[in-house]
């Protein structure tokens, strides 16, 4: 079997899009509003001739049990059965407590994290992602899912974890 890489983060950081520039197809749904369900979904894909299981998350709801605790379950369920996973936050928001939530899971799962700041669309934004290395996960790294900043990049990192 392939080694799993899982994409996880809080909604709307922009995990579909970089599943699907990773892809380098239009597969995953990218959501502009959030809070469209669609559940963890695997793809195949391949790096540098490398080929590796890609999951995809984001399926939820807002319900009574809250935004929080619906994306920590969500990761957690796909970092169970990944690998390595790369942890996607909106650089120009920064570090929610959400993404705090998720940190503290991700710690507790002892698999190899790779933090990715996206939405770096220029080199201005560069310094919105060096405010994530106070998340305590090492090096961020810069990436615009959207535009392909920084992905081959974030990639190569992936492949030495993985
Ligand atoms: P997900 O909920 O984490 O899967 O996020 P999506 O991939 O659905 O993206 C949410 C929104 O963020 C969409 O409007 C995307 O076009 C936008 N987005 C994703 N990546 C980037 C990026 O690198 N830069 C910018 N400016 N927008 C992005
Ligand atoms: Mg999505």
């Amino acid at each position: 079997p392939l080694p799993v890489l899982a994409v996880v983060g809080r909604p709307n950081v922009g995990k579909s899009t970089l599943v699907n520039r990773i892809l380098g197809r239009r597969e995953a749904v990218v959501e502009d509003v959030p809070g469209v369900t669609r559940d963890r979904v695997a793809y195949e894909a391949e790096w540098t001739g490398r080929r590796f299981t890609l999951v995809d998350t984001g399926g939820w709801e807002v319900d009574a049990k809250g935004i929080h605790l619906r994306v920590a379950e969500q990761a957690e369920v796909a970092v169970e059965l990944a690998d390595a996973v790369m942890f996607v936050v909106d650089a120009t928001v920064g570090a929610t407590d959400t993404d705090e939530a998720v940190v503290k899971m991700l710690r507790r799962s002892g698999k190899p994290v790779i933090l990715v700041a996206n939405k770096v669309d220029d080199q201005r934004a560069e310094a919105d992602a060096a405010m994530l290395w106070g998340l305590g996960l090492g090096q961020p790294w810069p990436v615009s899912a959207l535009h392909g900043r920084g992905s081959g990049d974030v990639l190569d990192e992936v492949l030495r974890v993985l």
